[in-house]
């Protein structure tokens, strides 16, 4: 059982991957059910700002969807920028859209790119990280918070990794909140291709999440790559029974379904 809940293709402005050659990959790997979350932004000073259209994306996934009928389930879904800025501009342009999931993501701060902020933000960079996660799980309209501690990707090579106890109650806080909104976290298997050799979130965030009562949990391989389609997903599977799932979850026009894991 392979579900993909976080795919990129040349929708989204940092992805070349052509959509059918996508879902012919995702066929060819034994993949039920792929959701394409293409990158969005409102705010136009944002590298992803005027790269989707919508009208093109979904006439896409709609050709596909005859295409492979019978082989590949298609959903249509989003990865927002920091969705809890500049909401009203989301929710105009969203309300009108047939989007099965949306992802959140924090991929900048202060409308810097995570590397730049990095660069300038000496220490504490980290704490402001998750309270920006935390601001955005708060109030933003999502279903599921993407790589829930990205910063690591960047500050590794740099700075290091950090230590969940060291930012136990801001994580902790974003947790609970995600719980109390019905906000799902996902396991992101990119970071098992990058320097970190590590899940977004790490293992002990899932288990976290899991014995706050968290059970929303989708699989991504967050893959801007043809060849990348399903990366990771047979370990994810492995990690989240590890932490103690019973479930991981699909989403119809933003309605979880649990998929039991055996
Ligand atoms: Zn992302
Ligand atoms: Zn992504």
């Amino acid at each position: 059982m392979i579900y993909d809940y976080h795919v990129h293709t040349n929708h989204s402005f940092d992805s070349q991957a052509v959509m059918n050659e996508v879902c012919a990959e995702a066929v060819r790997c034994g993949i039920q059910e792929i959701c394409f979350t293409e990158h969005y932004a409102v705010n136009p000073v944002l590298p992803t700002y005027g790269h989707l259209n919508f009208e093109h994306y979904i006439h896409e996934i709609e050709n596909a969807r005859e295409r492979y009928a019978g082989q590949l389930k298609i959903k249509i879904g989003i990865e927002l920028c920091e969705p809890h800025h500049m909401q009203t501009q989301y929710q105009a342009v969203l309300a009108n859209q047939p989007l099965d999931f949306i992802l959140g993501s924090v991929h900048n701060m202060d409308e810097r790119k995570l590397r730049l902020f990095l660069a300038q933000e000496g220490i504490n960079h980290y704490d402001l990280y998750f309270k920006e996660v935390l601001k955005m799980v708060e109030c933003a309209d999502i279903d599921v918070m993407a790589h829930l501690d990205l910063l690591k990707r960047y500050a590794v090579g740099t700075v290091g990794n950090y230590k969940l106890e060291d930012h136990q109650e801001v994580i902790e806080a974003i947790l609970q909140t995600a719980i109390a909104r019905n906000i799902g976290i996902e396991i992101n298997t990119s970071g098992w291709r990058s320097g970190v050799d590590q899940s977004f979130p790490s293992s002990e965030v899932l288990q976290l999440y899991r014995q706050l009562g968290g059970e929303l949990l989708t699989l991504g391989s967050d893959s801007h790559f043809v060849e990348h389609t399903g990366a990771g997903i047979a370990d994810a599977i492995a990690l989240a029974k590890q932490c103690g799932f019973q479930s991981i979850y699909t989403y119809h026009q933003r309605q979880p379904q649990a998929i039991a894991l055996d």
